[in-house]
């Protein structure tokens, strides 16, 4: 219990040691407090009828597939741009644009219905000066909460689910693919990452092991895990340069 309020009221100009490598600031310092966004439910019909047409929706969608599949339908309903919270799944169905919150609450939802062990997936993201300065004007003209937008490093969520053992796959919900546990370095790469999974538990995502409910730093210089991205096709880049107005 110290420990936590220890780390909250440490002050910014006193460096703090992760691991035995980095005597700077952890990427993830800024948001290690945040909880994975959520859908509010009004305790009414309104709420439980939208939330079982998500799920009716994902039935239909996945059409007797691999239950492992990407939910990809969701980011075909929904763009991907600002949201305000609260929101209630009663009003999810009439957006045009959610948030990757809501993105990622919407594909734990479906993989759960599924009967796919899944948790909600907290992320840092690394990306550009010009990328953030973009999002930040779209957020801000929509009165959204901008705190997710760092220089250079943002916070995400996504979902990962359980494949076999403990093995992981991220689902980036709101880019609508699997994240590649190799992108540790440049434009759209994976800095660090909290799995919301019962504590305890070490997990696996490609050969990165991750310690389940804890921030984990995924740089090369956290981890030691080799250098370069291998995204396919650079489909990484595709995020940043979406422009989310209009
Ligand atoms: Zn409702």
């Amino acid at each position: 219990m110290s420990l936590d309020a220890g780390n909250i009221t440490r002050e910014v100009s006193s460096p703090v040691i992760v691991g035995n490598v980095s005597a700077e600031l952890p990427v993830y310092q800024p948001w290690q407090n945040w909880e994975p966004s959520r859908i509010s439910h009004h305790g009414r019909a309104c709420c439980e009828i939208a939330r079982e047409w998500i799920v009716h929706t994902d039935f239909a969608a996945l059409n007797g597939a691999n239950p492992l599949s990407g939910p990809r339908w969701l980011r075909h309903k929904f763009e991907w741009g600002p949201g305000v919270y609260p929101v209630y799944w009663c009003e999810v169905p009439k957006k045009e644009k959610v948030d990757c919150g809501v993105l990622a609450a919407l594909a734990h939802e479906v993989f759960m219905n599924r009967g796919v062990r899944c948790f909600r997936t907290q992320l840092v993201q690394e990306f550009t000066p010009s990328a953030s300065a973009q999002w930040y004007a779209a957020w801000a003209q929509e009165n959204a909460v901008t705190d997710w937008i760092g220089d250079t490093l943002i916070y995400h969520e996504g979902c990962a689910i359980v494949t076999r053992d403990s093995n992981l796959k991220l689902w980036d919900s709101s880019a609508g693919w699997w994240m590649d546990p190799k992108s540790t370095s440049g434009y759209g790469s994976l800095a660090a990452v909290r799995v919301s999974a019962p504590a305890g538990s070490e997990l696996y995502w490609g050969e990165h092991v991750i310690p389940a409910g804890i921030w984990t730093t995924l740089c090369e210089n956290g981890t030691g895990v080799g250098s370069a991205s291998t995204t396919p096709g650079g489909r990484a880049a595709e995020l940043p340069t979406r422009s989310p107005a209009d």
